[in-house]
């Protein structure tokens, strides 16, 4: 039987290795794929398919070239795939048989480090979750940052879902458990649509070993991964790294382990619903909250941002130690100018560190990290100066790492070239040896010009030239037209050019020799002291890494001060017993986005004790949920530190926000929009705790009306009964706001309107009471709908309201009945709440006799 050729074989053992990765396989100047993923990549990448003699058969084939791989590598990244870059290990010439090959590095949606992979203001983390059933850890580390984070969870498998939601991963890797959970991926895969890449525990290894490797990995591993879960987690993210990078990942030597509990939980729902990242609409940054916030003037610094946003705080002292230093730059604005102006020369610390740990950093990134190391010592200074005690510490413990910066400067030359293996790099004066190989080369080419003159000189022929090729070297070019005043024998003839001759000497080629020697040993000494400094700088990354970190965070604070300046926002205060009060509150966003209609500020009051639920009536467009994502934001806003639009503002500290807003259909998951709301508002009835703030926008208008109005009554009874969180909840039933009347920490409020020429118009202010009519006609009409419709309309409406006067009161006293007890109000058949005047009435009409009475009567 025909077998494959020695190279495909050691193609099909290779790729036996990387089965869920492109196999890029290195031959001469192309990387090529075969079989499956020939025709795949093919198909991705819009290139030709081809095929070649495997020995045994025609084996399909597509290539990319060598020189302009990254592009499409960039692509397959780009759409979740993983790419395992197979390379010549030994020099071909120096093989006997085919030559060795080895997978070097597999790169994957998580793990890619190339800027042009990445968004310099996102960070790129891949997670890794473990589960033991009851208790999950979740591991998520940014390669191209060197963060590194990790925390164990209690409860369902949602509130896991929620935290690795926060990283916003492209990529997970899932322990055996969970990888064997369908549901689990499904579910997680529909909300963040990321890769899941499975581990088998023969992939994992046993605990003692990933422990080991952890404690290799990270000085404090002992400390911080306490649980075998934690180990686990922890160790399945480590080794996948190791696996994939095959390199050193020094960077990655701080870890971090939190209790989720010191921050605000958001899930999906809410971070999408407030538009905290990306805007409903399109997706878009532009518009969302981070979008606002986000006058950083580093990516670091955005990255931050971000991260707070993510994960807004719950301690008090932590928030108000952010809102210290915001304060502190608002009262001293000439400081914020500065310390802007200084970050703006700071590029983005963290990713060189990582390049420069990867070893894949260039001089000018070597460049680029002097200038921004050099930068820091004035922004020091200035912060020396600040009153604020934890602005003044910031730059007290601020290590610029000047010693670095010297060794570049001293070392590097100022603008090297981007390619560290043609020359160039390398200052005059730092290397003796260097300088020698140089000095050779100068001198030799001096020689050469020197030869140039005398040649002319002697020979008298003034056009007599010096040249230099990459094929010949250096030589004497005389035109034709003067070859007769060239004397016999004087030079040896090498090329015969239409109008020239080309000569050399021996004494030439003597000095070319030299020459040429010397440029080739500078450049290779030149790597060779390039990689060293960069080995030393190397050295240095976890004090980089440190400094990182506090520029992002001076970065973040400056920027919420900066917006604060600009909007006029105030300082929260941050209160502990669940009161919320916010005094001419305005929606930041809508604020901002449009500047030519002055936005309507309005109050918020909510208490756990009396007012725990809002009840916002008023018809549609009228600013109800404006004005509840609103009071949503400014008590996030406050969570993460930031300054509020507000006149005046006391903000709860809340464990977490629940959202039910807007109709979004679940249509990849297949679910209504009347499934999703009632999902979504489950979370909220299951999971809010007392200090949770819930926004339920219109619930229950997905179903029939009896249906919807029966449900949402029910949710707001339970909410109030047994949640006791806060509550915006707005609704189009206006049956509802007697709630207000049978549930004590019920209060109304509506988005009031007036009717002008019979046409609505909208306040967007927000006031006591509930809604006198709901608008829908109006509102229908400024829609624009055809005036046939609008005129129709309000005749049937008219019709119905005069029909049906009696039948609603029926309707509501059998909806509203006035049994306040909780416990009792479930089973017990109501009793029609009825005025004394109803009641005589009834009972007239039980003792008239019907019989004995004429239709007059
Ligand atoms: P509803 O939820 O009552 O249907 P929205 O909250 O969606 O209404 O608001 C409708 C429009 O009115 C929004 O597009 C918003 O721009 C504008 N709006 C809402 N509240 C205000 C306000 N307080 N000041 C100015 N414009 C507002």
């Amino acid at each position: 039987m025909a077998k494959y050729t020695p190279m495909m074989e050691q193609y099909l053992s290779i790729k036996a290795e990387y089965p869920d990765a492109f196999l890029f396989f290195r031959l001469g100047d192309f990387y090529e794929m075969f079989f499956e993923d020939a025709k795949k990549a093919a198909e991705e990448l819009e290139i030709t398919l081809t095929s070649r003699d495997g020995g045994k058969e025609r084996v399909p084939m597509c290539g990319v070239p060598y020189h302009s791989a990254e592009a499409y590598i960039e692509r397959l990244i780009e759409k979740g795939y993983k790419v395992a870059i197979c390379e010549q290990v030994e020099d071909p010439k120096a093989a006997k048989g085919v030559v060795k090959r080895e997978v070097v590095r597999v790169i994957t949606p998580g793990t890619v480090i190339e800027e042009k992979m990445l968004a310099d203001k996102e960070n790129n983390f891949l997670v890794a979750l473990a589960t033991d059933g009851r208790a999950h850890a979740l591991a998520a580390g940014d390669l191209s940052t060197g963060e590194w984070y990790v925390t164990q969870l209690e409860g369902s498998l949602d509130r896991l879902m929620d935290e690795t939601g926060a990283y916003r991963p492209r990529e997970v890797l899932l322990d055996p458990a969970l990888a064997g959970d369908r549901h689990f991926q499904k579910r997680l895969g529909m909300r963040l649509g990321c890769l899941f890449t499975p581990m088998t525990e023969e992939k994992l290894g046993n605990a003692g070993e990933l422990e080991a490797a952890l404690a290799q990995q990270f000085p404090s591993a002992k400390e911080v991964f306490t649980t075998a879960l934690l180990v686990r987690a922890g160790g399945m993210l480590l080794r996948y790294l190791q696996d994939t990078q095959k390199r050193s990942l020094r960077h990655l030597n701080r870890v971090r382990r939190y209790d989720a509990r010191q921050f605000m939980i958001l899930d999906e729902a809410a971070r999408r619903n407030l538009e905290l990242t990306a805007t409903l609409k399109d997706g878009r940054r532009q518009g969302s909250l981070l979008w606002l916030l986000d006058q950083t003037a580093t990516a670091m610094g955005s990255r931050m941002l971000r991260q707070w946003l993510d994960k807004p705080l719950v301690n008090k002292e932590a928030i108000e130690e952010r809102q210290d230093a915001v304060q502190a730059f608002l009262d001293d604005l000439l400081l914020l100018e500065e310390v802007r102006e200084r970050l703006k020369e700071v590029y983005d610390l963290e990713r060189l560190a990582a390049r420069i740990a990867y070893g894949s950093a260039n001089a000018r990134e070597l460049q680029a990290l002097r200038r921004s190391l050099e930068a820091l010592p004035a922004l020091r200074q200035v912060l020396a100066r600040v009153d604020c005690p934890p602005l003044r510490m910031m730059g007290e413990h601020m290590d610029v790492c000047a010693d670095v910066a010297e060794l570049i400067a001293r070392a590097i030359e100022d603008d090297p070239p981007v390619s560290v293996k043609e020359g160039g790099l390398i200052r005059e004066g730092y290397h003796p040896h260097l300088d020698r190989l140089r000095t050779a080369q100068r001198e030799g080419k001096n020689w050469i010009t020197q030869l140039e003159r005398r040649e002319r000189e002697a020979t008298g022929i003034k056009s007599l030239k010096v040249g230099y090729n990459k094929v010949f070297g250096y030589y004497i070019e005389v035109t034709k037209a003067n070859l007769r005043h060239l004397p016999e024998g004087r030079y040896e003839r090498k090329q015969t050019l239409a109008n020239a001759e080309r000569f050399i000497t021996p004494e030439l080629k003597e000095k070319e020799q030299l020459i040429l020697e010397a440029e080739e040993k500078s450049v290779e000494l030149e790597y060779q002291l390039f990689t060293e400094v960069r080995e030393q700088v190397a050295r240095q990354i976890p004090r980089l890494q440190k400094l990182a970190e506090q520029v992002a965070r001076l970065d973040a604070l400056q920027s919420l001060a900066a917006v604060a300046d600009r909007y006029g926002y105030v300082r929260p205060v941050i209160r502990t017993d669940g009161r919320l009060r916010i005094e001419a509150g305005r929606h930041p966003v809508v604020e901002a986005a449009n500047r030519e209609e002055p936005f309507v500020a309005n109050d918020a009051d909510m208490d756990p004790e009396d007012r725990q639920i809002l009840l916002i009536t008023g018809p549609n467009m009228a600013g109800k949920s404006t004005y509840m994502r609103q009071v949503a934001l400014i008590t996030l806003m406050a969570q993460i530190g930031s300054f509020v639009p507000a006149k005046r503002a006391e903000t709860p500290i809340v464990d977490r926000i629940f959202t039910r807003i807007g109709a979004a259909d679940d249509l990849v998951g297949g679910r209504s929009t009347f499934m999703v709301e009632m999902a979504e508002t489950c979370q909220a009835l299951t999971q809010a705790t007392k200090q949770s703030l819930i926004l339920l926008d219109e619930v229950g208008r997905g179903t029939s009306t009896y249906d919807g109005m029966s449900l949402a009554h029910a949710i707001v009874e339970y909410i109030h009964d047994h949640v006791g969180a806060k509550t915006l909840f707005s609704t189009h039933y206006h049956e509802l706001t007697r709630l207000e009347e049978t549930l004590p920490r019920v209060v109304n409020v509506h988005a009031r309107c007036v009717e002008k020429d019979g046409k609505v118009v909208f306040l967007h202010r927000i006031e006591p009471g509930r809604a006198d009519r709901s608008y829908g006609i109006q509102v229908a009409e400024l829609a624009g709908l055809p005036p046939e419709v609008i005129r129709r309309a309000k005749v049937i409406l008219d019709q119905l309201e005069g029909q049906s006067e009696t039948a609603a009161t029926v309707q509501q006293l059998e909806l509203f009945p006035t049994v306040p007890e909780p416990e009792t109000r479930k089973e017990k058949v109501p009793e029609p709440e009825l005025s004394e005047t109803e009641r005589e009435v009834l009972k007239e009409l039980a003792e008239w006799d019907l019989m004995g009475s004429t239709p007059l009567d």
